[in-house]
């Protein structure tokens, strides 16, 4: 970072601190992780120069001789990597790509039905402040009151009621697998079309450690940068008879001129990826969060669904005695970084829920392991246990500081 250094020394000191802050803490974030080096190194390059309106073949503007391949070799990766008939890898992040699969299917006020957010729906699943709640008549499911489980009968009637033009499945904070067989068999029988969104679970699933969407829905988005430990991006994949409308969609529907850094970075990623190294994270990703489930439980915590199967836990703090925010931030304090988070059927506000969502992801990335998530689950408790004792937190930090330094994280040498 020579050149930032001596350009900008505020930025390249803020930067250095990051670095610092990601190494010396246990991040628990479950939409977070650690790009490796190669990836970091891709998305830092000349790429960022040129503009490529169009696709591959069919640009606006000259020169796209190199970019040209760099976009086609996402796209053969990511084709193989999940076995889709046809991917766009230009949407800026999910977000976008969400939009843009709604903008190719659906008109204003068209109805859609998704996953309420505060079971853990994403945003653009519906959510009222969302253009995906403004512009669509967006209905929502909720979770089973008792398990805490999705309940697909229940999600069949709503379905027959509302008649929606399209299903949207997937998750930011539900710890178990889902069934797409079962969303797929509900959208055919009320002739809806089927929406998974795998943001959070896309690298588990290209890991062999979570089933894959591909084969049941008419759309898959995702994320590049969660569990997939690619680049900030998104891609849309999906069957052959919808590729035109997708691409349409994208560009010129919803963008403009594609992110070519992030595409040779995303590349890079899906290349990793496809390798029996990332196979072993993906396990390792859900093997950690099946051991801190068992710790927490052990511990006193009561877990949403009683466990994980996936790189998530949700974590119900109101035996406690706390809410997820003052949990949080005391996590924090100490070195372990989560956020706060709503519970189904949460009696709190959502500025200061009853939960806290904790992903394994991006520790399983630096290394961690069974011993290291009991340990993690003995610091949380400790912390949870005494939310008030600044002193103990900051000793905790630094314990957690100095065990972290034997675990560097890919893509960052101090
Ligand atoms: C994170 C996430 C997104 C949005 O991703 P951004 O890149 O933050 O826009 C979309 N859907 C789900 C389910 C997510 O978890």
């Amino acid at each position: 970072m020579e050149a930032i250094k001596s350009t900008d020394s505020e930025i390249f000191e803020l930067i250095r601190r990051e670095e610092i802050r990601q190494c010396d803490k246990i991040r628990l974030i479950a939409s977070e992780n650690y790009v490796s080096t190669a990836v970091l190194q891709a998305t830092g390059t000349v790429l960022t120069n040129k503009y490529s309106e169009g696709y591959a073949g069919k640009r606006y503007y000259e020169g796209q001789q190199i970019i040209d391949k760099i976009e086609c070799l996402a796209i053969d990766r990511a084709q193989k990597l999940f076995g889709a008939e046809h991917v766009n890898v230009q949407p800026y992040s999910g977000s976008p790509a969400n939009v843009a699969v709604y903008l190719a299917f659906l008109k204003p006020g068209d109805t859609i039905l998704g996953m309420a957010l505060p079971h853990g729906g994403h945003l653009t699943h519906g959510a009222g402040v969302s253009i995906s709640g403004k512009y669509f008549n967006a209905v929502s499911y909720e979770l089973n009151r008792e398990t805490g489980l999705i309940d697909y009968e229940a999600i069949r009637e709503q379905a027959f009621s509302c008649r929606p033009k399209m299903i949207i499945a997937g998750h930011s904070a539900y710890p178990r697998l889902l069934d797409f067989e079962r969303f797929r068999a509900i959208a055919d029988e009320c002739g809806a079309l089927l929406l998974v969104d795998m943001a959070h679970f896309a690298g588990l699933v290209a890991g062999g450690a979570h089933p894959s969407p591909i084969p049941f829905a008419d759309v898959v988005t995702t994320t590049t940068h969660k569990s997939l430990r690619g680049p900030r991006g998104a891609m849309i994949l999906c069957k052959e008879q919808h590729a035109a409308a997708i691409d349409k969609a994208v560009f010129p529907g919803m963008q403009g001129g594609p992110h070519n850094h992030t595409t040779a970075a995303m590349a890079v990623a899906f290349k990793e990826a496809d390798s029996q190294e990332f196979r072993e994270y993906a396990h390792q990703v859900v093997e950690n969060g099946r051991t801190l489930a068992e710790i927490m439980k052990r511990k006193g915590f009561n877990l949403i669904t009683g466990g994980t199967d996936n790189h998530l836990l949700l974590v119900d703090l109101t035996s406690k005695g706390i809410g997820g925010k003052p949990a949080a931030r005391a996590l924090d304090q100490a070195g372990i970084v989560v956020n706060y988070n709503a519970i189904p059927f949460d009696p709190r506000k959502p500025g200061n829920p009853s939960g806290i969502r904790l992903g394994t992801a991006a520790v399983t990335s630096r290394g961690f392991k069974e011993k290291e998530m009991i340990r993690v689950g003995e610091w949380i408790d400790a912390v949870i246990s005494d939310p008030e004792n600044e002193g103990l937190h900051a000793e905790i930090a630094q314990d957690v500081a100095s065990y972290c330094r034997a675990y560097p994280p890919p893509g960052i040498t101090l």
